[in-house]
């Protein structure tokens, strides 16, 4: 596939394909943002996505007045295991998705290279290129949502493994008598760490007659209650972050002694609960810095950075994504030219307080 490039041609932009919705990013070769844009996922099909998405970087590139020529590359970050070097997404649960090769589909409909990442990858890209406020070369970006997962920059680089699943910290068993997980183990830290582990939790609280305040929160409880009720002191909803925050606490001991990073940043929904959701966990690690002099020296807590809610780490991530311009095997004889795109990162203000 040959793709023409010219000087006027610095356009990038990122697209976040969730299950539900899909945001977009449209950024010039500074990185200042032109235009975003957020729209429902069609998951009738794979047919009816692609066309969603291709909906959505038309509508976005339309509202910035910019023609789909002008773009350099698109980024997509995409829930479900992909190969980044082919574009194919193996398996995406969310969209109802097996070996679609979106990468090769969309470049070719749309006549722009289109580059495709795991969403929390890109979103580690997104947090290392553009909020990165230590220039840490060895960095874990830590989604805490629906599932938890992270992602890993090594040296400056982005680290897969050998099947795409490096940082899928999710489904490391914590506890051998634990709840059945969804990939068919038990106890893995999703299931006592996740959003939907902690709101079953309070579920099986309320139900066996806790009292919570959390029995008088109309419609179905959820992670975001919990941390609300554990923030004004109720004591069930403080077992239940502190069961959470502990867990993962561990395993952010278990990610530094892996591999020595230098800067851990916490995002996702759950993440987004702040010091309710924070503070279990700075505790755990006081506890284990309290015992071993090693967990002492290893366990800062000035490596862990809440990321801002403002700062939306799927579009930059997939900006970052399109920028990095892997080769694709379609392109691999005519890789784009968008090395020489120099970015700054976002100005601060853009990106709310720091945490
Ligand atoms: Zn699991």
């Amino acid at each position: 596939m040959q793709f023409e490039h010219s000087a006027t041609q610095r356009w990038i932009l990122g697209v976040d394909i969730g299950g539900t919705k899909i945001a977009t990013l449209l950024v010039d070769a500074n990185a200042a943002v032109h235009s975003t844009l957020t729209l429902p996922t069609d998951i009738s099909s794979p047919q009816a996505t692609l066309d969603s998405i291709e909906n959505a970087i038309h509508q976005t590139l339309r509202s910035a007045g910019v023609p789909l020529g002008s773009l350099s590359a698109i980024g997509l970050g995409i829930p479900g295991q992909v190969d980044s070097r082919t574009g194919v997404v193996k398996h995406a649960v969310n969209l109802r998705w097996h070996d679609v090769a979106a990468g090769e589909l969309l470049s070719t409909r749309l006549g722009v290279p289109c580059f495709l990442e795991n969403d929390v990858r890109a979103a580690t890209l997104g947090v290392y290129r553009f909020y990165n406020r230590q220039s840490a070369h060895n960095l874990a970006y830590v989604s805490i949502g629906t599932g938890i997962a992270a992602g890993l920059i090594i040296e400056g680089e982005l680290y897969r493994g050998s099947h795409n699943m490096a940082g899928e910290i999710g489904h490391i068993q914590v506890d051998v008598h634990g709840p059945r997980c969804a990939c068919g183990g038990r106890g893995c830290l999703e299931t006592l760490a996740a959003g939907p582990a902690i709101a079953r939790m309070a579920r099986e609280r309320v139900a066996a007659g806790a009292g919570t305040s959390l029995s008088s929160v109309a419609g179905p409880l959820t992670a975001r209650d919990v941390y609300a009720a554990a923030a004004q002191g109720d004591e069930t909803a403080r077992s239940i972050t502190g069961i959470a925050g502990t867990q993962l606490a561990r395993a952010l001991h278990m990610l530094i002694m892996a591999y020595d990073v230098e800067c851990i940043v916490l995002g996702g929904g759950v993440a987004h609960a702040g010091a309710a959701f924070l503070q279990p966990v700075l505790d755990e690690w006081q506890a284990r810095r309290d015992e071993s002099p090693l967990a002492q020296m290893m366990l800062k807590t000035d490596l862990l950075h809440l990321l801002p809610t403002t700062f939306h780490a799927g579009v930059w991530g997939a900006v970052a994504v399109a920028t990095n311009g892997l080769p694709a095997i379609s392109f691999k004889h005519h890789a784009p030219s968008i090395a020489n795109v120099a970015f700054v990162p976002p100005i601060a203000s853009e990106l709310g307080a720091a945490s």
